[in-house]
């Protein structure tokens, strides 16, 4: 049995933090939902859209009356938004979060809030701009979010963070945090490093002007930018935080790459072709799975 969720609060009001308010006031009417940003600009600009029913100026007047806390602050700030938040919870408050990475924000949350149940989750949706005007409630709608409460964790706040997301349109796995680090290195951290590489590579490349750079980008590139024009902050924070699963990930593309590198050098059409075959049938697993559009471009619009 769920613990009975009627008043939400949401601390941290970009992207995630605003879409989950939002989500919560289109699909789940009857829950009161308070909002806190540390950010004062923040704190106004979500005021005057309206997606809380109120912003609180203090994080521990924002959890006041709240059954479940979700923390939406970048994964290096979980702890000081814990401290903020600790003197204004409820005995009975559930606390969760939204980072990207979870081993050690679960550690982190558990140490700081000992005497309620911390259930981490990690709704794996997103888009590469962040802010409260850049939110919206359908994000999360046939998106995966991935729950990893520790072994002790009591069942029945767990079935509560989990039954919020499903009514939020997500689909709900559960997973050990460790697991969730390794996975999501691969199928997240690690593109945004190579984006990030291949960005900052192709403008300082002395033979191609960055007019050409930019001219040209249709060609592949372009895509690349979309992922390394991803918040700066929340980044830096989920390289830092998921240290050991990025460089065990990386270590291994790095492996791969030479591979490449050799068939390329040696002329081996054979590898290139077999390689590229398997990387297509992965795109089309995507797309029969609903993680994508069919529609050629990812879908844009001419
Ligand atoms: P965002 O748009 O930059 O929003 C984060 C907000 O939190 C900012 O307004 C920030 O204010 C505020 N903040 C920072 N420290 C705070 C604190 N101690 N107390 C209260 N507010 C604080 O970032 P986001 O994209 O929503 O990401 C939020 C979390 O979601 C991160 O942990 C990230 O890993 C996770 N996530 C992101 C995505 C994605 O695609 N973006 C997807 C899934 C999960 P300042 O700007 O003034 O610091």
């Amino acid at each position: 049995m769920a613990r009975d969720i009627g008043h939400v609060a949401v601390v941290g009001l970009g992207l995630i933090g605003s879409s989950v308010a939002r989500a919560v006031k289109e699909r789940l009417p009857h829950i009161a939902v308070t909002g806190h940003d540390a950010s004062e600009t923040v704190r106004a600009e979500a005021r005057a859209l309206g997606f809380c029913d109120r912003i609180a100026d203090e994080a521990a007047d924002a959890v006041a009356a709240a059954d479940l806390v979700i923390l939406a602050v970048p994964v290096g700030r979980m702890t000081d938004a814990a401290r903020a938040i600790a003197p204004g919870l409820k005995g009975d408050a559930i606390i969760s979060d939204v980072g990207s990475s979870k081993a050690g924000v679960g550690e982190a949350l558990r140490a700081a809030l000992p005497d309620h149940a911390v259930i981490p989750a990690h709704p794996v949706a997103g888009t590469e701009n962040s802010g409260p005007a850049a939110g919206f409630a359908s994000l999360f709608d046939g998106r995966w979010c991935i729950v990893t409460p520790a072994a002790d964790a009591p069942a029945d706040a767990v079935a509560a963070v989990t039954d919020l997301w499903q009514m939020l349109g997500a689909k709900v796995e559960t997973m050990d945090a460790a697991h969730h680090d390794m996975v999501l290195a691969v199928t997240s951290h690690l593109p945004h490093l190579i984006a990030y590489t291949i960005v900052g590579t192709a403008s300082e490349l002395e033979e191609v002007t960055e007019s050409e750079v930019i001219k040209y980008s249709a060609g592949g590139f372009r895509d690349f930018t979309r992922i390394a024009a991803s918040d700066p902050v929340m980044w830096r924070d989920v390289f830092l935080a998921n240290k050991d699963a990025v460089l065990a990930t990386l270590q291994r593309f790095n492996e791969d790459l030479t591979v490449l590198q050799q068939a390329i050098r040696r002329g081996d059409g054979a590898k290139l072709e077999d390689w590229f075959t398997r990387t297509r049938a992965i795109r089309r697993s995507i797309i029969a799975e609903g993680q994508d559009d069919p529609a050629p471009d990812f879908g844009r619009r001419h």
